[in-house]
């Protein structure tokens, strides 16, 4: 299968997003922008194209997709239910990185939902994607546009590393803000649980929900066996090639850890604060509470210790606080779990 390439820059863009949008209704798989990562995107009503998305990536058919629309009114037919405060968050964070789990509908396929009865509903903010959902007048079951396992896809070129030959069309569009994936909330549970930290904050989102509940598998590894509400948290995710391992504690005791053995990593994900003393090969993704810059800059990074054919990697882990905590989540999970106590 050829690749076609479309460069969209914004939604002026009107032929690229028309040729998109034909695919789309055809059946067939387009990559597209959104200010989280490129997403992977079908028809979510069409079951062939839903299946095709997860032979493109190689994902495991019980992790469920995000389905992406344009407007509010397209609600409606997917999902059976929208609670108030549900509504609310939906109304402070759309468009934009906030995903709502809610019943779903029948005319939603069971390939979308990974088997279960809920479906994952989020309204992106690029301009370019929301034009191209408008055109096709259908929602867009969307996964991120990497191959399962590896980190996610936050510019053209990743997607293209990735999925080069395996989709209809990659529409080109810069880079994207956010750089992690969204915020993903269930609804069907009461109170309402957070499934994946993203760019919308437990913060921002407490007050809509005070009592929001943190799934455990934020921030640890689910236990073997255990039902896991977010079935995308049970695998190791966004790796590189590299053993990764991750490093919790004070940049004194960090600095001193990767002295002692600096034979045992060949290189070192850290932060501005640490580079001072920090005597092994590393990269900075910025400083200790620019927790936006270290989402933006982070799974580049995690691509570039493959090209560049590190081994074993020592990361810092970043506080847990604000965006920070969605850059925990991803690079916990990176280490596949590994983590070393300072
Ligand atoms: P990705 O599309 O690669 O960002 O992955 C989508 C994420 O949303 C995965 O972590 C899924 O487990 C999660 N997700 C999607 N649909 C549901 C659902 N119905 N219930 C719980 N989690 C979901
Ligand atoms: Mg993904």
């Amino acid at each position: 299968m050829k690749t076609l390439h479309l460069k969209a820059m914004d939604e002026t863009a009107v032929n690229e997003i028309e040729k998109a949008a034909e695919i789309l209704k055809n059946g067939g798989l387009v990559a597209v922008p959104t200010e989280t990562v490129y997403g992977l995107a079908a028809s979510a009503f069409d079951e062939t194209a839903v299946q095709n998305i997860f032979k493109a990536k190689g994902r495991p058919n019980d992790n469920p997709l995000i389905v992406h629309i344009a407007e509010f009114s397209e609600l409606n037919s997917i999902v059976k239910e929208i609670p108030p405060v549900c509504k609310k968050c939906m109304d402070a964070f759309w468009p934009g990185p906030f995903t709502a789990v809610l019943p779903k509908k029948d005319i939603i396929p069971v390939s979308v939902s990974g088997g279960l009865n809920t479906v994952a509903v989020r309204m992106p903010a690029n301009s370019v994607t929301r034009e191209i959902i408008k055109k096709a007048g259908l929602p867009l079951a969307a996964p991120s546009a990497n191959r399962s396992g590896s980190p996610s896809p936050s510019t053209a070129d990743h997607v293209i590393d990735d999925l080069e030959g395996r989709i209809d069309a990659v529409v080109i569009s810069g880079k994207c803000e956010v750089g992690v994936e969204s915020t993903v909330v269930t609804f069907a549970t009461n109170p309402p649980r957070l499934l994946r930290p993203g760019g919308i904050t437990v913060e921002m989102l407490k007050q809509f929900i005070p009592d929001l509940v943190i799934d455990p598998a934020v921030t640890a590894e689910p236990e073997k066996d255990a039902e896991v509400a977010s079935p995308g948290m049970k695998y190791k995710h966004y790796a590189p090639k590299a053993e990764v391992f991750m490093a919790q504690g004070s940049i004194k005791a960090f600095c001193k850890y990767c002295e002692e053995h600096k034979n045992d990593f060949d290189f070192a994900l850290c932060y501005d604060e640490d580079e001072v003393d920090l005597k092994i090969p590393h990269t900075s993704l910025g400083a200790n509470e620019d927790h936006q810059k270290q989402a933006e800059l982070l799974f580049g990074f995690l691509r570039d210790i493959d090209d560049k054919g590190y081994k074993k990697v020592i990361v810092h882990a970043p506080l847990k606080e604000g965006v920070g905590l969605a850059v925990y989540n991803r690079l916990i999970r990176a280490a596949g779990f590994k983590v070393i106590d300072l």
